[in-house]
């Protein structure tokens, strides 16, 4: 008797789990999910693999420039990356999306290359990053973002004193 109850329950209730992948499954609010790199706002600073708990990121230098190289297959999604980037270049989606075959295990990186340039004042070899920082004020222009990826460290910071000195 007790089983025709819960029978009849359970058919009343409809069914508890979802159809997922025929389906849409719920995402909670502020999931820690899927890497994303942003190449045009990233320094080469390096902050993001001194802090990876997984491992999972890495920067070469290679004749083009400094690669950065990221494996969402080691991803912990502890999200200390996204913490530590200074000028946010590295973020978390929620996206939760990555089962795949072991024959596409190669495809589950982030492979981008800061290029080098040379120094539009001294003449020194660097990188061409962005120094976009958050929380400066007054905030960078666009113009001003782009001046400061043709310089080198040395140029750039006498270029910061000296907008600090006129600001
Ligand atoms: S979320 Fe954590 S494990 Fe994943 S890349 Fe960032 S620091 Fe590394
Ligand atoms: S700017 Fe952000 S993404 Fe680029 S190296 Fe530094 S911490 Fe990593």
């Amino acid at each position: 008797m007790k089983f025709f109850k819960i029978f009849a329950r359970n058919l009343i209730q409809g069914p508890s789990t979802i159809a997922f992948p025929f389906a849409p499954a719920w995402t909670p609010e502020r999931l820690r999910g899927r890497i994303v790199f942003d190449l045009a706002g990233c320094t080469g600073c390096r902050a993001c693999e001194q802090v990876c708990a997984g491992g999972a990121i890495r920067f070469d230098k290679t004749p083009q420039g400094l690669r950065f190289m990221m494996w969402h297959n080691t991803c912990v999604f502890c999200g200390l990356c996204t913490f530590y980037c200074p000028t946010k270049a590295i973020t978390q989606s929620d996206d939760w999306h990555m089962a795949h075959a072991a024959a596409h295990k190669f495809e589950m990186a982030i492979r981008e290359v800061i290029p080098y340039t040379t120094c539009s004042v001294c003449g020194l070899k660097t990188l061409a990053s962005a120094p976009n920082p958050v929380g400066v004020v007054p905030p960078f222009s666009a113009e001003e973002i782009e001046q400061h990826r043709q310089l080198c460290a040395g140029c750039r910071k006498k270029a910061m004193a000296e907008r600090g000195a006129t600001s």
